[in-house]
């Protein structure tokens, strides 16, 4: 059957490089990985327990399911979205961006503050931190963190550096309020993969590393470090039936690709049910060996004019991004997660 292959390596030789970045440009700025969405498509069991092998102690996933997953495996774990429906272990956090999530929280449990630093997507206004901050004291909670989200990391420009410096103000707000409170300093962070290994001087507690971990980065800046990420996952479709067809015969649905001479053409068992994209007569897909995926794939399978009994169907998501119009993101977060992963 189909198979993910985790190269172990790769993974390590990518948090290794980050972890170098951050030697250089920061004090101590820790890398804390983003496992959600199956991290990435890629896993999150196999990615959590290579993390935790490697000495990541600090991990956000998208909800209250993935953190149960990964419990016992890092020191704190933040869950992005939603309103968990039972109390969170004592090493779980969770993203505040609206009130309700607050009343819904009984004491001592750890939250951590979204605020809006000028993405306009997620997060309280910089104006209600006071306020907030207020009620997470009078309730009783942990203030662990407070945390905004440059949305301006893959692109040139100055809107990136003026949501650093928002951060920058909101950082010495907070510290005012929480002195005012008498509470505890929490932990700040707001770079992800690209804000990291652009920026040239980190001050922040964390970094959210997803995408570089994986092995890509979507930045419009040419940046050396990204040249030497390597991608972890590889996507392999073993044969389902093999037929040697005559010049001009149709294959497929729709009969949309016709033989240009007798070749040998088999049936690889991955297809868009799987999360690969479906290829139909206007696109133009190679495996990672070079041969043409034939249109049009279907649910479950793909047929290529190859007489191999197993192919990689890509090693490279980026290469798959660009025939479909999107990033690397997208392909890799769309692999079903009934696909066997294995770590090599
Ligand atoms: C997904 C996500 C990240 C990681 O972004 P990358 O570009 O993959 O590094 C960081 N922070 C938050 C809040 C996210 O949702």
């Amino acid at each position: 059957m189909s198979e993910i292959l985790l190269d172990s390596q790769a993974f390590f030789h990518n948090l290794t490089l980050i972890s170098q970045h951050l030697k250089t440009h920061s004090t101590s700025t820790r890398l804390a990985l983003v496992l959600k969405d199956n991290a990435y498509g890629h896993g999150l069991r196999e990615i959590a327990t290579l993390a935790r092998d490697f000495g990541v102690q600090d991990v956000f996933v998208k909800t209250h399911c993935e953190a149960k997953i990964v419990q016992s495996l890092f020191g704190s774990i933040t869950i992005l979205y939603g309103i968990p429906q039972e109390p969170l272990a004592p090493n779980m956090a969770i993203a505040i961006n609206n009130k309700e999530i607050l009343e819904s929280l009984c004491p001592g449990q750890r939250v951590e503050l979204k605020v809006n630093t000028g993405m306009n997507r997620n997060g309280i206004s910089p104006d209600e931190v006071e306020e907030y901050i207020t009620l997470i004291a009078q309730k009783g909670l942990e203030l662990f963190g407070v945390f905004s989200h440059n949305g301006y990391g893959d692109e040139v420009g100055e809107d990136f550096a003026l949501g650093c410096e928002n951060f920058h103000t909101l950082k010495d707000k907070v510290a005012s309020i929480c002195a005012g409170l008498g509470i505890a300093l929490p932990r700040f962070h707001m770079l992800n993969s690209s804000g990291t290994l652009r920026a040239t001087h980190i001050d922040d507690d964390l970094v959210r590393v997803g995408i570089a971990a994986y092995g890509y980065l979507e930045c419009d800046i040419d940046l050396e470090i990204a040249t030497q990420l390597k991608p972890v996952a590889s996507l392999w479709a073993d044969r389902i039936s093999r037929k040697i067809l005559p010049k001009g015969a149709k294959i497929g649905y729709g009969g949309k690709s016709v033989l240009a001479q007798e070749s040998v053409v088999s049936t690889y068992d991955v297809g868009y049910g799987d999360g690969l994209y479906r290829v139909n007569e206007h696109k133009n897909l190679h495996t990672a060996d070079g041969q043409r995926i034939l249109p049009r794939t279907s649910m479950d399978c793909f047929s290529c004019a190859s007489d191999m009994p197993r192919i990689c169907v890509f090693d490279n998501a980026s290469l798959v991004a660009r025939e479909f119009d999107t990033i690397s993101y997208e392909v890799l977060t769309r692999l079903s997660p009934f696909i066997k992963r294995t770590i090599v």
